[in-house]
């Protein structure tokens, strides 16, 4: 019988668990003082307080399945099988505990063994950094065979300053008619970019410091930190195509389905693309304001505004009229309840803030886009390239397209954005709104968002707070 995603989630944790670990709850998606960071974008994100020794964990062996958001990533969605905006990391960490040996043994007897994943080894390969012997040795006396252990010089995990190290990654091999790539280019290995070998898991062996000097000097207490994507280990369990035909966001995909004007996926490329991008985009929003967030146009807001702003667009292209975006909120919910009930509990007051954002958006919609579309056939006709900054910032500030949403737009239709003059005319709106924006204004900015939405009291208090700072700079 196949595993349900939440089913899969819980083995994880189990699995560890049975290995001494503590299970950490999912933290927030909003950084806790961490300033560096806009989004908790991986599982170790939330653990740094421990590895830099700042504070001391109980247990020394964690586990968690870890919401994380990647911005880098938002092109990439609906477009790979495999990347999300919003995700689950799955991740086992040793606090200066174990090392490579046990972080090896453990990884392949949970991929492995008929208890657990009970994946067929043949299917399966691991990257190594080329000098780290150990790393070789110990996946072979775990029973991986030479020949699917693979050498890559990439793989060494290094920020600058502070801890870095080596590590392997493993990937699944999803099959012949998942290839991408033709047999002799040279990407076409695992570790390369063949969709057909998928990346499945990140395992860090931090075992250096990166000294100011540029030199590497050996931890006293090495850390593991590794990483799993949640919705690819889904995809191979559930035998879907890409990770979207799966249970984290088929229920949302078939919802929108309905609201189209009769558009059904799976029968056009294009169309499926808009379909995966709601079903991601909607995860992401519902999540990232569960957590505090609020659209805005600065920082964390402005993700969520872009976000909210790409779906609908996407949302017009499969012909769905009027907003529906909030119809989404208590779909996420519902999918996620078993790991996070927080977000069915709050699905009233998501999707308000949604909505709003949603109709804020919609009034200058339409006139955004007829503008769009008609310099888009103006370039056509004069066989000119580019989309002019003004023309761009026009977009940006009448009609609310953001920049990055234009410049995608026009990319699908062969034209791209003058980024340079675009960035220009913002910062000249900048100069002349320092002179004349006091805090005032931003705050009724602020106000006209939440005037209509009621929420448990603490709870306004604390996203009121969270934004603010956003929204004024
Ligand atoms: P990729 O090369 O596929 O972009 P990555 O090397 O950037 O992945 P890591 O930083 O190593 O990813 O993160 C650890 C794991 O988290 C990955 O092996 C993958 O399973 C998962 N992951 C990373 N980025 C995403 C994403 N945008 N959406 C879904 N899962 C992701
Ligand atoms: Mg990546
Ligand atoms: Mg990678
Ligand atoms: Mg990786």
């Amino acid at each position: 019988k196949e595993l349900s995603s939440s089913q899969i989630r819980q083995m994880y944790l189990d699995f560890f668990q049975s290995k001494g670990h503590t299970i950490e709850p999912s933290a927030s998606l909003v950084p806790k003082d961490d300033p560096s960071l806009l989004w908790i974008n991986s599982g170790v994100a939330t653990m740094k307080k421990y590895f830099s020794g700042q504070v001391v964990p109980g247990n020394p062996r964690l586990t968690s399945s870890q919401k994380s958001i990647r911005t880098n990533d938002i092109e990439n969605v609906g477009r790979t099988a495999r990347h999300h905006t919003l995700f689950e990391m799955l991740g086992n960490f040793s606090v200066g505990d174990y090392f490579k040996k046990e972080a090896i043994t453990w990884a392949w007897e949970l991929l492995t063994s008929p208890d657990w994943f009970g994946w067929d080894p043949e299917k399966l390969y691991m990257t190594v950094y080329p000098k780290d012997a150990d790393a070789k040795m110990y996946w072979e006396k775990a029973g991986v065979a030479p020949d699917h252990i693979i050498p890559v010089e990439d793989n060494f995990w290094d920020i600058g300053e502070g801890p870095s190290g080596p590590d392997s990654e493993i990937f699944y091999d999803r099959g012949e008619s998942f290839n991408n790539l033709a047999a002799d280019d040279p990407e076409n290995y695992p570790g390369g970019e063949n969709e057909r070998y998928l990346e499945v898991w990140n395992i860090v062996f931090s075992q250096f410091n990166h000294e100011p000097d540029g030199s590497y000097k050996p931890l006293p207490r090495k850390n593991i930190d590794t990483g799993m994507g949640l919705e690819r280990v889904v995809s191979i369990f559930q035998n879907a195509k890409t990770n979207f035909e799966t249970d984290l966001f088929l229920p949302l995909i078939e919802k929108t389905q309905a609201l189209s004007d009769g558009k059904k996926y799976g029968a056009d490329a294009e169309d499926d693309i808009s379909f995966k991008v709601i079903a991601d985009h909607a995860r992401a929003i519902t999540f990232a304001i569960g957590d505090g967030a609020l659209p805005g146009n600065e920082g964390r807001g402005y993700v969520i505004r872009r976000l909210i702003r790409r779906a609908v667009v996407n949302g017009q292209k499969l012909g769905i009229q009027g907003a529906f975006l909030d119809q989404l909120v208590p779909i996420v919910g519902e999918i996620m309840q078993s790991y996070y009930p927080e977000v069915l509990q709050q699905k009233d007051y998501i999707a308000k803030i949604v909505r709003s954002e949603e109709d804020r958006f919609g009034e200058t919609l339409t006139g955004g886009l007829d503008l769009l579309n008609g310099l888009i056939a103006d370039l056509k006709k004069t066989g000119g390239k580019q989309i002019a900054g003004p023309d761009a910032f026009k977009l940006y500030d009448t009609y609310g397209f953001p920049v990055e949403l234009t410049q995608e737009y026009a990319i699908d239709q062969g034209v791209t954005v003058d980024q340079d003059g675009f960035k220009a005319e913002m910062q000249k709106q900048k100069d002349r709104a320092r002179n004349a924006r006091g805090k005032q204004k931003a705050m009724g900015l602020q106000h006209d968002l939440l005037i209509n939405v009621k929420t448990p009291s603490d709870y306004v208090g604390y996203t009121q707070l969270e934004t603010h700072s956003e929204l004024t700079e």
